[in-house]
């Protein structure tokens, strides 16, 4: 569990354009938003990455995200959004508080991807797929 500039923002200690708040769950403008109505919904519990949430805070915020997203949607006219949850460094995470971004696309503003799909070997893909069952 670490201490970040969210969890001082959830604190009201650093000020921020709060869209929503519950008992687990905040959600306010990204200041250096990819679009316009760029937002993060975080969870108050102060996990770095998404593996290491409750199940409680995870429900939290499954339960509410999609509601963010249509109100997101609606205040700004867009009708495509992207979801985007970094874990990791190497996987462009900054702050290390879990958050997801909600990112509206207006044309060629928003979420760029660069996507590199690779040969799906499927004896592999077997015998990874089990591996994974097994630990869930
Ligand atoms: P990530 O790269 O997924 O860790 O994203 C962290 C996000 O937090 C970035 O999009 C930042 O613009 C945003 N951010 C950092 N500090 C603040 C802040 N004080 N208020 C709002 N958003 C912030």
């Amino acid at each position: 569990m670490s201490e970040t500039i969210f969890s001082r923002i959830i604190r009201g200690e650093i000020p921020s354009h709060k869209v929503y708040e519950d008992d687990k769950v905040f959600a306010f403008l990204d200041i250096g938003p990819l679009s316009q109505g760029h937002t993060l919904v975080i969870p108050k519990e102060p996990a770095a990455t998404l593996d290491q949430l409750s199940d409680e805070s995870s429900a939290a915020i499954g339960r509410i995200l999609p509601r963010i997203c249509r109100a997101v949607m609606k205040a700004t006219g867009a009708a495509s959004f992207n979801v985007l949850q970094n874990n990791g460094k190497d996987a462009h995470q900054v702050v290390m508080h879990v958050h997801f971004h909600i990112i509206p696309k207006f044309g060629p503003r928003g979420l760029e991807i660069d996507w590199n799909p690779g040969p799906f070997d499927h004896a592999a893909g077997a015998e990874l797929a089990r591996k994974i069952a097994a630990a869930v």
